[in-house]
């Protein structure tokens, strides 16, 4: 088993006091009228969001989008996109810092990033990997996309629920199939029932997300290890480890990634997100591990210039140690913060909550509330952008929504609402 790499214990640490959520966004109103059922006004602002949401297929409409669409909303908390609001907030101090005041924006936009290989070196050194065996994605969904298209031919075998891009962009001679976690055993991943359906369906690829998005399940690191010795014999493994920092065995805060083991399993790849933990989707930045030859394939196929000025300062700024000493603070401040608030989440009467191991839970309605209507209601009279997970496959009952833990007043925001409105 792979030995941790000791973190650094949490200190206090306060960055500058930038309020980056949502600035562009209008104010709330002081006081919302308390109303059992929607007025006219709510009614049709519902249905907007509710085209909105159909019209985004199965994948929300960001922050962004519905703000310009509906300015008439007003927004206070996204807790639809599951983000480490400190992270985005620390590298924005950082950004500030280094690139707006000293004005080195101009040659971030003007000039090229450097080639993928290049950023490929910075990260190996910081990841402690041989640089031919990391592929630099513009985001992990491009990433997904090159694998599924380049490695998996007829079948695919995928959890549900699931992150969709893995059933949605494969090739359309793949034939996709599901592995079912149940809600009733809280959606928990059996990995002896797994295997005896790999040995039936023989897919040529199978996809682990540990934790797993939507519901935060969470694959312990040495069963994980296991299970991918087992697995030996299917051509393509990927484990998408996009919420791995916000998953902790033990008391310490460390987390466990199988990228290691890409040296002993030929077969696997582990994909990499850094949109949700450091909070910077918008900059498009991920990797992936896997064997030198996986990744020189994927380069056959292009990505010279894939990632942005961006997302280079980005990687540059996480291979540097006195970021990782930052970031660690407010990943485990994160953490500490998340867990009061499923707790606290768990506590409210109508509402079930799985147990869940990332930085989001999902919850059950189990009080005869139909989930779109409380989403809707949340968002036009608390200004809080959660999830229904009725576009997810193997969630369509219309009870099931997805809530992301946020900064501490954000919280405690969420649990007041929620309380107020279904309590
Ligand atoms: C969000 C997400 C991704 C994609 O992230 P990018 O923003 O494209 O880097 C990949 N996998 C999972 C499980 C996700 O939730």
């Amino acid at each position: 088993m792979v030995v941790p790499r000791p973190r650094p214990p949490g200190l206090k640490f306060k960055p500058f006091g930038l309020d980056i959520s949502a600035p562009w966004l209008p104010r709330p109103p002081k006081t919302a009228p308390r109303r059992l059922g929607f007025t006219t006004r709510e009614l049709a602002l519902a249905e907007r969001i509710k085209r909105l949401k159909k019209e985004a297929g199965s994948h929300s409409p960001s922050a962004w989008t519905l703000a310009k669409l509906i300015p008439e909303l007003r927004m206070k908390v996204d807790a639809c996109f599951l983000s480490n609001p400190y992270a985005t907030k620390l590298f924005l101090m950082h950004f500030h810092r280094e690139v707006i005041r000293p004005r080195k924006l101009r040659a971030l936009l003007e000039l090229y990033p450097s080639q993928n290989r290049v950023i490929a070196t910075k990260l190996g050194r910081v990841l402690d990997l041989e640089p031919d065996s990391i592929f630099v994605g513009n985001g992990a969904a491009e990433i997904i996309q090159a694998i599924l298209h380049r490695f998996t031919r007829q079948k695919i075998l995928v959890n549900l629920p699931t992150f969709s891009p893995y059933y949605e962009f494969v090739r359309p001679d793949t034939q996709v199939v599901f592995n079912f976690l149940s809600k009733h055993e809280e959606f928990r991943f059996d990995p002896g029932a797994y295997l005896e359906l790999v040995r039936r369906e023989r897919p040529d690829t199978v996809v682990l997300i540990n934790p797993n998005n939507p519901d935060g399940g969470y694959v312990p690191h040495a069963i994980l290890v296991e299970l991918l010795e087992e697995l030996r014999g299917v051509p393509n493994v990927i484990v998408d480890e996009s919420f791995i920092h916000f998953a902790c065995e033990g008391n310490d805060f460390a987390y466990w990634s199988v990228a290691e083991e890409v040296e002993r399993f030929p077969n696997l790849m582990v994909v990499k997100s850094m949109s949700k933990d450091f909070g910077v989707a918008g900059i498009r930045a991920g990797y992936a591990v896997m064997a030198p030859d996986r990744v020189r394939a994927l380069l056959g196929n292009g990505f010279l210039w894939n990632s942005s000025g961006l997302a280079e300062y980005f990687f540059d700024l996480y291979s540097r140690p006195d970021f990782q000493e930052r970031y660690e603070r407010e990943r485990i401040r994160f953490i500490r913060n998340s867990r009061r608030f499923f707790a606290a989440l768990a506590q409210i009467d109508g509402l079930h909550v799985y147990p869940t191991s990332a930085n989001f839970a999902l919850v059950e309605l189990c009080n005869g509330l139909v989930a779109e209507e409380l989403v809707c209601r949340l968002l036009i009279r608390r200004g809080i952008y959660t999830r229904t997970c009725d576009d997810k496959k193997g969630l369509e009952t219309g009870k099931f929504l997805r809530i992301a833990a946020r900064n501490r007043p954000e919280n405690a925001y969420i649990i007041r609402s929620l309380r107020r409105m279904i309590g």
